[in-house]
């Protein structure tokens, strides 16, 4: 024996957009695989142009792309979980769905809509086809509350507004809401909920402001675990714990925001 890998680890797949600066999107989803130990494919919906400044212009592929790509992973390889990210139009929005409404395998729906330097990845037309056609095929969905109220309407002030979101959230069709409360004041606080259990997930806030990635990092950990056999509650528990550590070691680059970190 040579010490290699001959056995075949769980695969994850990702459906989302490319990040020129390496760190949110495709690559960001790639590391966090790596680190966690599973397979990570890839099916790139858009290319960004992007920098620690901001997103500078995106181009989406045709449709017919996407859909090649899908059926070369998913006729071939196979995948024991599915990320979707920045799928950015609505009729891309319409082909990722289409396939996902016929796989088994779970889905984490990260339902990207604006970067955090306020860039739109996501065409307004698009929110409706999210709601209609993409909810309902995931098994959890990790909005955060500026996607709660773009998606539900319901805006969320405080911790106790949350169970009210989730509830609109649910509403729309996935089996799990993941509302990320990281910017309601005080110390950050997730709910997850399916409907019947609620789960809370407390964090101590880091005055890091290299947090470039953090939601596809979050999506991306839960669709690995989740692959790697573990129940909802779990897969988000340890997807928690690897993005505060990420987000701990986040460093600077270039002149703006900086991204978290994978390499530890
Ligand atoms: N670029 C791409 C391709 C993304 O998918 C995302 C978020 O999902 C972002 C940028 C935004 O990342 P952030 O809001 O963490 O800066």
């Amino acid at each position: 024996m040579d010490g290699r890998m001959t056995t075949t680890p769980p695969r994850v797949l990702t459906i989302a957009g490319s990040d020129s600066g390496g760190g949110a999107g495709i690559q960001a989803d790639l590391k966090t695989m790596l680190a966690l130990g599973v397979h990570g494919m890839s099916v790139i919906a858009a290319v960004t142009a992007q920098n620690s400044l901001g997103v500078q212009g995106y181009w989406e592929l045709p449709p017919e792309a996407v859909r090649a790509q899908l059926d070369s992973v998913l006729g071939d390889i196979g995948a024991q979980a599915i990320k979707t990210g920045m799928l950015a139009s609505p009729v891309l929005v319409e082909t990722v769905a289409e396939v996902l409404a016929g796989v088994s395998a779970p889905v984490v729906v990260d339902p990207v809509g604006v970067s955090k330097h306020g860039d739109s990845l996501l065409e307004p037309a698009a929110v409706t086809t999210v709601k209609s056609l993409l909810l309902p095929t995931a098994t959890v969905v990790t909005p955060n509350l500026w996607e709660v109220e773009q998606l539900t309407g319901v805006k969320v002030e405080d911790e106790d507004d949350l169970p009210r979101a989730a509830e609109a959230v649910l509403a729309l069709g996935p089996r799990w809401a993941l509302i990320k409360g990281g910017h309601l004041p005080g110390e950050p606080v997730d709910l997850l909920t399916d409907g019947t259990s609620e789960h809370r997930f407390r964090a101590e806030r880091h005055d890091n402001r290299h947090t470039h990635g953090t939601g596809c990092t979050l999506a991306s950990a839960i669709a690995s675990c989740l692959a790697l056999g573990e129940d909802v509650p779990e897969a988000v528990l340890r997807a928690k714990e690897y993005v505060t550590g990420a987000i701990e070691r986040g460093f600077p680059l270039g002149s703006g925001i900086g991204p978290v970190d994978h390499a530890w």
